[in-house]
């Protein structure tokens, strides 16, 4: 599908009907399939055919589901995952382990943020978290000897900080590393990271893609571009042979599908953060539909902003496709069709200001969740974010009054009565 237009891959990649075949990609809800050659089955085992035959290391739905978020990000292999939260967990360890090191941008979801800080750190893999606004100087030298990844998001959640990403790849690629971007907010119709250098590009499917709120998710595309080879002593994992799959090589066995593919074989034949088929299916459903979704979504965030800005109580309101806003230009350059339908914006009155016009609106929901289809707020600092102290929050760009708005595709006058009617 790699000559159509990304609306048109919105719907038609990844599933292919053969004739007489169902015309709507099939929920295999199996957990096995079935061999006729105790042989062939051996082979499956060893990796030295492809196929299915247990669900946690690989299933069609979701190898279609997979293949189709592939496409839409320009990508040469992905997989899905459980959540997104395990999307962040194996795409840093499958390339790193005990000993190892990681730079984060310290603009990140507050769950990954715990993840790398406090969870990795207990498996002996340290993070340093740097300023997405710093200079390239300061970025470099961040690097170690043992660092093995560069990690930020497109636009950082809830700081919707826009992230240099040819200022972060570069800097990654001229230390050896490759470069990891959660592209969860911008999503592919947005934003390509992979066109700007990124190697390994996750999401969690469960905002934007899926869309309706339905089922938590997760996925990792590999571009294919970042050569391991080059860097043998950094990847041992997938330069050197696997003792469990009978010596082979990743690398040289799989070429640019040894990323996916040792993650596949190992961390998920070891750790099991499988996506079930069903909510494979739901997600696909969402996908057909991301590219009218992520349009209103983007013309109603704006247009909420417009009117945050310009009303009396507001102190401030950050949405980067928003005329002075600190990240317009890099989300120009980089999502210049838009960038999220997710706002933030801090009242006057300060934090209890905050939580009194979040008690009062009626339509917009108070709701751990952003990117679905239903307008819906939160106070990180109170929801979140909470584990974090004053000094994590500033660092990671969330102001302790901040209130993150995820607009909705409802009708836009409907949304801004019940602003207008909450900070009255
Ligand atoms: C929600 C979110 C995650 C975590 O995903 P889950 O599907 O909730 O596990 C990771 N990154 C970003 C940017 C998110 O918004």
């Amino acid at each position: 599908m790699t000559d159509f237009r990304i609306e048109t891959k919105c719907i038609q990649s990844g599933y292919e009907p053969g004739n007489g075949e169902p015309r709507v990609l099939p929920i295999y809800q199996s957990t096995t399939f079935r061999y006729t050659s105790s042989e062939q089955m051996g082979r499956l085992f060893d990796l030295e055919e492809s196929g299915y035959f247990y669900t946690r290391l690989q299933n069609p739905t979701n190898d279609a589901v997979a293949a189709k978020i592939c496409d839409l990000e320009g990508g040469a292999a992905a997989m899905l995952t459980s959540s997104g939260q395990a999307a962040s967990f194996y795409s840093i360890m499958n390339l790193a382990q005990a000993g190892d090191h990681i730079i984060c941008s310290s603009a990140l979801y507050g769950g990954t943020y715990n993840l790398y800080a406090h969870t990795l750190k207990k498996m002996g893999v340290e993070a340093t978290f740097v300023d997405p606004d710093c200079t390239e100087e300061e970025l470099n030298n961040a690097f170690r000897e043992n660092t093995k990844v560069v990690f930020g998001e497109t636009i950082a959640n809830p700081a919707l900080v826009v992230l240099d990403l040819e200022k972060f790849a570069a800097a990654a690629h001229k230390h050896g590393v490759p470069f990891i971007v959660d592209n969860t907010f911008a999503t592919p119709i947005n934003c390509r990271p992979i066109e700007w250098g990124a190697d390994i590009v996750i999401h969690s499917t469960t905002k934007y893609m899926d869309g309706h709120a339905s089922c938590v998710g997760g996925a990792i595309v590999d571009s294919g571009n970042f050569d391991w080879e080059a860097h043998k002593e950094k990847f041992p994992g997938l330069t050197t042979p696997d003792e469990t799959y009978h010596g082979i090589v990743y690398t040289q066995k799989f070429g640019k599908l040894a990323y996916i593919t040792k993650a596949t074989a190992q961390l998920m034949r070891d750790l099991g953060s499988i996506q079930s088929p069903q909510n494979a299916f739901l997600l696909n459903l969402g996908l057909e539909t991301l590219h009218l979704r992520m349009a209103r979504h983007c013309e109603n965030a704006l247009a909420v902003a417009e009117y945050l800005k310009n009303h009396e109580k507001v102190a401030w309101v950050s949405c980067p496709s928003l005329p002075g806003d600190k990240y317009y230009d890099l989300a120009q350059k980089y999502m210049p069709g838009g960038s999220c339908g997710v706002i933030t914006f801090g009242l006057k009155g300060g934090r209890a200001a905050a939580v009194e016009m979040m008690d009062k609106l009626k339509l917009v929901a108070i709701v751990t969740h952003v990117a679905d289809a239903r307008s819906c707020v939160l106070h990180p600092a109170s929801h979140t974010h909470r584990q974090m102290n004053e000094q994590e929050l500033m660092e990671a760009g969330v102001q302790p009054d901040l209130i993150r708005f995820s607009v909705g595709i409802e009708n836009i006058n409907d949304i801004i009565a019940d602003v207008r009617q909450a900070l009255l």
